[in-house]
């Protein structure tokens, strides 16, 4: 009777340890993703939404847990209001040179 009262006992001090060590690994990867949705870059005007080259200011930093704070992050939505636009996912400014002025006013190349 002694050995089935310490088999169990034994059994209740592993099956505790074992339920709190998943409590605890399982708080882990929420405070882990809690973090990794802080990341910033899927809003950012600098974001491509490319694999190859994710962001044009930070290509190292982007869509990791240091570009969390990012200096350079800016809303999409404010390239819009500064006078700017969104090309593929990216920032520029819009194009205000005019092509047809400059084909005008260039030589033409002529053949000697
Ligand atoms: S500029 Fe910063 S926030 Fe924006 S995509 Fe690049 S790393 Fe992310």
């Amino acid at each position: 009777m002694l050995h089935l009262v310490l088999c169990f006992s034994v059994w209740i001090l592993i099956s505790t340890f074992l339920f709190w060590r998943l409590i605890a690994i399982a708080k882990t990867a929420v405070d882990h993703l809690k973090r990794l949705h802080q990341v910033p870059c899927s809003n950012c005007a600098y974001f491509t939404g490319d694999y190859r080259l994710k962001c044009t200011v930070n290509p190292l930093d982007a869509m990791s847990e240091t570009a969390i704070g990012c200096r350079d992050f800016i809303i999409k939505s404010d390239c819009r209001s500064n006078n700017q636009g969104i090309s593929s996912g990216g920032c520029f400014a819009k194009n205000k040179f005019n092509h047809t002025e400059t084909k005008e006013k260039r030589p033409a190349f002529k053949l000697k």
